[in-house]
């Protein structure tokens, strides 16, 4: 068996470490922000090289935080993809915000930056690009969109960190950037996790005082907040996991080398010139995407898509208006796309039998 994911080997090797900083927590007694939520977002402010992270419950919650320190609330349009997790456009209502979807790109699958423009309306305030895949999405276009039309940027990098874009780390083009420290992320907690990134230090500021029920010091609350803080256990954890994140986006990169290396028959992914991809997952594309999956399954490797409902034909989001057909792209995507395990502990024979696997799919019924 391959499954999809197994976050074992990579926290068994960091066991000791990962003990020792939960036991150092334990011993202050301190548990709620403190010097390890402040030890954390200085190490993630100084790797992307930005002014200030302020850690958060979870990504869900920094999307949220960043349009709401940006000023973004009731009746403000704010313009996302549909072909993202749910947590994007949940946090854009969480906010106040009116969701309207842009399609993608085909090739890159994040938001197309012409599609973007065209859904500006004189209500819209904001974009959310979100970095799907861990591939980035066009900044150069849509910093330029968002200058031109007087928006927000703000960027979901909850999948995404370790990406660049011209050799810029993503979560450092927009106003303010979203990351998730969700286990399964390119850097995850021992539980839920994020934060929120900005080189504005009085958005910052801002944020700081919304995760804490608008508290600007204590008993004195100068708006209404939420309470989404950050604990010291999550904060020394991930403190301890940044040390390893090179090696393991270098691992990952060779996994992706082998896959490349090995894989025939199905669309690969592929990296936009200016792009450097964090490939936090790996997704192929075939016409007959079910089939292969289900050999796949007989074959014993595990795979999952990412994300086979667009939110706008989700049951919940219909409200919003959007029939079948209207976001072809990311529809005609999302029958196709299949994600493949891709995590520490893989190995170059696992890939060359996931690989032998997927053309034993052409071999049973040859294509057309
Ligand atoms: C995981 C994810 C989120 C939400 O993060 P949580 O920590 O699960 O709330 C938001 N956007 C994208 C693209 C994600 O992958």
């Amino acid at each position: 068996m391959i499954p999809f994911n197994n976050l074992r080997p990579i926290h068994e090797a960091y066991a000791n470490e990962i003990r020792e900083a939960v036991e150092r927590v334990l011993h202050s007694g301190w548990f709620i922000l403190g010097p390890e939520v402040e030890a954390f977002e200085h190490n993630l402010a100084t790797y992307l090289g930005a002014n200030a992270a302020v850690g958060v419950a979870n990504g869900t919650d920094a999307i949220e935080l960043a349009l709401r320190a940006a000023g973004i609330g009731q009746g403000d349009e704010v313009v996302t993809v549909s072909h993202t997790a749910v947590a994007t456009a949940a946090a854009i209502e969480r906010a106040g915000g009116t969701v309207r979807f842009a399609d993608i790109d085909p090739v890159t699958y994040c938001i197309s930056p012409a599609a973007a423009e065209a859904a500006i309306t004189p209500r819209t305030k904001a974009i959310v690009a979100v970095h799907l895949y861990g591939h980035p999405a066009d900044m150069t276009a849509l910093v330029r969109i968002c200058e031109r039309h007087g928006l927000v940027l703000v960027e979901d990098c909850a999948q995404a960190l370790g990406a660049r874009w011209q050799g810029q780390p993503v979560g450092t083009f927009g106003h303010l950037a979203a990351f998730s420290f969700y286990p399964t992320k390119n850097l995850g907690a021992c539980g839920d996790a994020g934060a929120v990134v900005t080189n504005d230090t009085s958005l910052a500021e801002r944020v700081r005082r919304l995760r804490c029920y608008g508290q600007a010091r204590r008993d004195e609350h100068v708006e209404r907040g939420i309470n989404s803080r950050l604990d010291e256990i999550q904060a020394a954890i991930l403190s301890v996991k940044m040390q390893h994140l090179t090696v393991e986006a270098e691992n990952r990169r060779a996994l992706v080398g082998h896959y490349r290396e090995h894989l025939s028959g199905v669309t690969l992914p592929t990296e936009h010139p200016d792009a450097e991809h964090a490939y936090h997952l790996y997704v192929i594309r075939h016409p007959r995407r079910d089939e292969l999956r289900r050999h796949l399954d007989e074959c014993g490797i595990g795979t999952l898509i990412h994300y086979p409902i667009p939110i706008h034909r989700q049951p919940a989001f219909t409200d919003l208006g959007y029939e079948a057909g209207s976001l072809p792209v990311t529809e005609a995507a999302a029958k196709e796309i299949v994600s493949l395990p891709l995590y520490w502990g893989l190995s170059e024979s696992d890939i060359r039998r996931i690989a032998e696997a997927v053309a034993l799919l052409e071999a049973k019924v040859p294509l057309g």
